[in-house]
């Protein structure tokens, strides 16, 4: 039960997450399944120090067995969304600079650009606010997550899963760049908002197309 291939992914993932200037500090996570469980990162290690040998295994009752390092402190939704879908692989939570900035003022993400739809559906809500780190924060994340694979987390940050964690990390760093996107056309004035109808069809292409299209 040692998941080596996981927790070089997962080490992997957490490099690239802290050379994408995402994390800035000690904050961040990210998380893959695993049989049993998931391996995650530890709490109060910056994401670029973290080696394979200290990520924490927490199994599918929360509980960490035997002797490791306190998990992140934000575990309780990493596996809540593990056990709400199957189709959760890896999850990748930060603090990244545009994403808080929209999550402070509880917005939602609307439909400004057909991207969008990489987080699943035609916006990208924000979670209700809870104190980090509690079963309050993954419960009202869930409900964000509703037919979607990334939300953002108000006054906290945002979280993306996927089925792998590379892809998780890409959907994170997607909607970081959506965020600053959204952000800076407000300060041009109010943008145009795509229709139900145009992103219904951008919804299907990209069901019918996969992700590994080009778009
Ligand atoms: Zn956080």
């Amino acid at each position: 039960m040692t998941f080596a291939s996981e927790r070089q992914s997962l080490c992997e993932a957490l490099h690239a997450l802290s050379r994408s200037g995402l994390s800035p500090g000690s904050t961040g996570n990210a998380s893959v399944r695993v049989e049993g469980g998931m391996l995650i990162s530890p709490t109060g290690l910056a994401c670029a120090d973290i080696d394979a040998s200290q990520l924490v295994f927490v199994n599918h009752r929360g509980e960490v067995p035997g002797k490791q390092l306190r998990p992140s402190s934000e575990w309780h939704m990493h596996l809540a969304i593990y056990r709400s879908t199957e189709k959760a692989g890896g999850i990748v939570h930060c603090h990244s600079r545009y994403a808080t900035t929209l999550a402070s003022l509880r917005k939602v993400i609307p439909a400004y650009h057909y991207m969008i739809a990489v987080g699943g559906g035609d916006n990208i809500r924000c979670a209700d606010y809870a104190t980090f780190g509690t079963e309050a924060l993954a419960r009202n994340i869930l409900v964000a997550l509703e037919n979607r694979k990334a939300c953002l987390m108000a006054n906290h940050g945002q979280i993306a899963y996927d089925s792998t964690i590379e892809k998780a990390l890409s959907l994170a760093i997607q909607l970081e760049d959506l965020a600053a996107g959204y952000y800076q056309a407000q300060t041009l004035g109010e943008p145009f908002i795509l229709g139900e109808k145009e992103m219904a069809e951008v919804l299907e292409k990209f069901d019918t197309y996969g992700e590994q299209a080009g778009f």
